[in-house]
């Protein structure tokens, strides 16, 4: 199956263009990320008005690159999948709309893909992955420990009970006069840094459930950044803080591990980390670590996948298709979209 995917859930223009095999290898044949970093940075996070409108600025010339890239015509699409939901319903809608016109115009199934599915999906993009794994989702937007029995076919055991754990990067590295986005500029910062010069608060220590919290991380980091006046201190404190935010990853991970150790087969204990902080150096370290205490192997998507990109879109739109699942044209942009309720379904609207 080769399908055109497409990314509009935030600040990403994104499309791709992924070929499946029957026997589930996965090809990516072109990724086209399109950021609007420069339109949002001056306003020091992402604003849904601008992001709407710059997505119907290029999605048609994003989608056109993705097609050019990947060397092929519409004529060898087998379906086309669109972001539906859950993010900012502005751009939500560009992308839908836009594969509803290829869908309608080529006369192709439309896939209406959840974004977190995508994500859930991406590390397939890397490597052959079978089913079930645990998952932690950990985005911009989520942080979510997840049991992945098969397309669609979530379980999530333990979220976040304030912010995601991107978020928690994002606003302490404001609060260290870091750029947006604040994540990978604070994992820079953070290696010329001391993690062993701050103590920071230890959140939910010793719960029996897998959900996190970081607000008070975030108070504590702000609060100490007020009084810093060299760089070495800076580095210091993102180093604290990412060592902070690792081992609460790690520490609630162990924890899902022994639990979902208790239903599955010692063959069936797959890890894999997945969303934009997945790209940070310092939680793989930790979670790989997890991993090996617990005999469970560690995967995670190539760089390029770990924030948003299109081609997670296209592949988890292919395992849909090839699983005889699409949706109606009418299917709808939605804000808001838990994995674990509705991702079963197509897309809720039409069902
Ligand atoms: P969601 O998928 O929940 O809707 P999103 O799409 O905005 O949210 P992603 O694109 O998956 O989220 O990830 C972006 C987040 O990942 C940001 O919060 C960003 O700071 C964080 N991030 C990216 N790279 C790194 C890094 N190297 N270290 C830490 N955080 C990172
Ligand atoms: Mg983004
Ligand atoms: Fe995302």
């Amino acid at each position: 199956l080769t399908v055109l995917g497409l990314e509009t859930s935030c600040d990403e223009t994104a499309a791709s263009v992924v070929r499946r095999s029957a026997d589930g290898r996965v090809e990516v044949l072109s990724s086209i990320v399109g950021t609007q970093f420069e339109q949002h940075a001056p306003f020091g996070g992402v604003v849904p008005e601008i992001a709407a409108r710059a997505h119907v600025e290029v999605i048609d010339s994003v989608a056109a690159q993705a097609m050019r890239a990947a060397g092929i015509g519409y004529d060898a699409l087998d379906g086309v999948a669109a972001t539906a939901g859950p993010g900012l319903v502005g751009g939500v809608m560009v992308g839908l709309a836009f594969g509803k016109a290829v869908a309608l115009a080529r006369d192709l199934p439309l896939v209406a893909v959840n974004h977190l599915e995508g994500h859930a999906v991406s590390a397939r993009l890397g490597a052959e992955i079978a089913y079930p794994f645990l998952l932690l989702l950990v985005s911009g937007g989520h942080c979510q420990l997840l049991e992945v029995g098969g397309v669609g076919a979530c379980k999530r055991l333990g979220t976040t009970i304030d912010d995601a754990a991107g978020e928690a990067f994002d606003k302490i590295a404001k609060s260290l006069g870091l750029p947006y986005p604040g994540g990978p500029a604070l994992e820079k910062l953070a290696k010329s840094g001391d993690a062993s010069k701050y103590e920071l608060p230890r959140a939910l220590l010793g719960r029996k459930d897998c959900d996190f919290s970081f607000s008070g991380l975030k108070t504590a980091a702000a609060r100490i950044a007020a009084t810093l006046t060299t760089d070495q201190q800076r580095a210091d404190l993102a180093a604290a803080v990412q060592f902070a935010i690792a081992r609460q990853l790690s520490e609630r991970t162990d924890r899902a591990m022994k639990l979902y150790a208790e239903g599955h087969a010692a063959g069936e204990r797959r890890f894999v980390v997945a969303g934009g902080v997945a790209a940070n150096g310092a939680v793989r370290a930790a979670l790989l670590k997890v991993c090996e205490a617990n005999g469970f192997s560690f995967d995670a998507p190539p760089l390029a996948y770990c924030t948003d990109n299109a081609a997670m879109i296209a592949l988890a739109g292919a395992e849909r298709l090839a699983a005889g699942i699409s949706d109606d044209l009418d299917a709808v942009a939605r804000p808001r979209w838990p994995l674990d309720e509705a991702a079963a379904l197509s897309n809720p609207s039409n069902s």
